[in-house]
């Protein structure tokens, strides 16, 4: 009986993802698509834990078990989840993924350990590929949150012969499972699972920074996969069902984001498409020309339409409420204002959809990048919130650039641009910005926070 109805809640939690990644697709639905999934989530766990307890021999041990690690790991959730910044919710989101990898091939292991001999060929097959997923997903993850965090550098590892190491990794791989299925030994599994350690390791190592919204999306997806795989071992159908929906949407939005960035998608799933490549440090782009808020306020003034396309930056200087704040005062003074969001703008996919909608801006002025191209050659002043490799010429004009083919904002055809930041640097891909020295653009130097202030009490 116990078990029918855990069986039951599990199908009400399976439809209360659904609905939460349906919700979840939409800004205006977001917060209830969230309300779904904690729903669920909360129905899960209660379940998971009242058939759990309904099946042990000693459930009150059991029951203080699974108390005291909910305890402690709901605690170190709630303590990151409250101290995190919104710009480092790219890494912990990375570093979260390695936890479900990690989990995956803890759980193959204890399912071979305890079932050994007895398991059936079917039962090694998916310990073997939930721990190799779960493996490639752990290293994978961790290089992602140490490129994310600039922990180590973003540009690509390029061993000699990598595409043929991949490879060679599968074969041995799959030479390994025959073994472990005739065998039921614990060499193969081992042995397999430093190897895949090394590969997801490796096929992340060898993407480029400009390639990380692929990685991140992809490991999203594999994530997924590794918990559907654990839920295969743990004879657990709401984790399969969950981990499956996590993988495919994970797939989706990797797909979405290739088609974002121009690259195929069989090459990222290969690993390491990024190519020798030119970052155009030594190229002589000319002189850039540096304004003032006051300058800046004065354009605005005289401006009929305005597009502003923010970035990394202004997740960075938390300058969306002042930004919104400027539209609201320009909108009121009859301007057009309109956001134009590149798909890979800052370092989570919908980064500044989120942003903007935290400061309230309207989400019928948020267009997305092919909505608002076409629009650009009309448009008398575009400001550059924080914003660099998503507006970037060279990704249309030079062929030898590490981000050569990717869509971008094609702001430079605007009648003025403004593009706020602190320097000269480059953006997260490394590679130069033409744009910067345009005779149409100019740099308005600082923090992009008290920069947008300053133009605010300008005008
Ligand atoms: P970029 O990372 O290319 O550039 C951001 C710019 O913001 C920098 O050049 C920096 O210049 C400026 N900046 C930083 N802090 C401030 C500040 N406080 N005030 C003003 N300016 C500031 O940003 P984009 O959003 O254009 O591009 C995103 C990049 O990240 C792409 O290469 C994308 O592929 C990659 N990426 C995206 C992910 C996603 O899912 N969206 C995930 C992983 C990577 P300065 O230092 O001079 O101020």
């Amino acid at each position: 009986m116990t078990q029918n109805l855990v069986q039951a809640a599990y199908i009400v939690a399976a439809v209360l993802f659904v609905l939460s990644l349906a919700g979840l697709s939409k800004h205006e639905s977001a917060k209830q698509g969230n309300a779904f999934g904690v729903t669920g989530m909360a129905l899960a766990l209660a379940a998971t834990v009242w058939g759990v307890l309904d099946r042990s021999a000693h459930p009150l041990t059991t029951f203080l078990l699974i108390a005291v690690a909910m305890a402690v790991g709901g605690a170190i959730g709630l303590w990151r989840a409250r101290v995190v910044e919104m710009t480092q919710m790219p890494e912990l989101v990375a570093m979260l993924h390695s936890f479900v990898g990690l989990a995956a091939v803890l759980v193959g292991i204890n399912s071979f350990l305890t079932e050994g001999d007895s398991a059936d060929t079917v039962h090694g097959v998916e310990v073997f590929l939930g721990v190799f997923i779960g493996a490639v997903t752990f290293t994978g993850s961790i290089v992602a949150f140490l490129k994310l965090s600039a922990r180590i550098k973003s540009s690509p590892l390029m061993l000699p012969a990598r595409h043929w190491l991949n490879l060679a990794a599968l074969v041995v791989s799959a030479l390994l499972l025959v073994w472990f299925v005739q065998s039921h030994s614990i060499i193969p599994l081992l042995l397999m699972t430093v190897i895949a350690l090394a590969f997801g390791w490796h096929l992340v190592a060898s993407i480029g920074g400009g390639d990380m919204p692929v990685v991140v999306s992809m490991l999203n997806s594999y994530s997924g996969w590794a918990a559907a795989a654990a839920g295969f071992m743990l004879g657990n159908d709401l984790l399969i069902v969950t981990g499956a929906l996590v993988g495919s949407s994970g797939a989706i939005l990797s797909y979405i984001m290739c088609k974002a960035m121009n690259r195929s998608f069989v090459s990222v799933i290969a690993g390491g498409f990024g190519q020798e490549v030119s970052l155009g440090e030594d190229k002589d782009y000319g002189e850039h020309r540096e304004t003032i808020a006051a300058d800046v306020a004065e354009l605005l003034r005289d401006a009929s339409s305005v597009v502003i396309t923010p970035g990394y930056g202004m997740a960075v200087a938390q300058a969306q409420y002042p930004v919104a704040e400027l539209t609201s005062q320009l909108r009121k003074k009859g301007v057009n204002v309109r956001f134009g969001i590149h798909p890979v703008a800052g370092r989570l996919p919908g980064h500044m959809n989120v942003l903007l909608a935290e400061a309230k801006v309207p989400y019928d002025i948020v267009l997305e990048m092919d909505e608002i191209n076409g629009d650009l050659s009309d448009t008398d002043v575009v400001l550059v919130i924080g914003a660099n490799d998503t507006v970037n010429p060279s990704a249309a004009e030079d062929p030898g650039s590490p981000i050569a083919g990717m869509p971008v904002l094609e702001v430079w055809k605007a009648r003025n641009v403004v593009v706020f930041k602190r320097s000269m640097a480059t953006g997260y891909a490394g590679v130069q910005n033409p744009l910067f020295f345009k005779e149409n653009s100019q740099m308005l130097f600082g923090d992009a926070k008290e920069r947008v202030e300053d133009i605010i009490k300008a005008l």
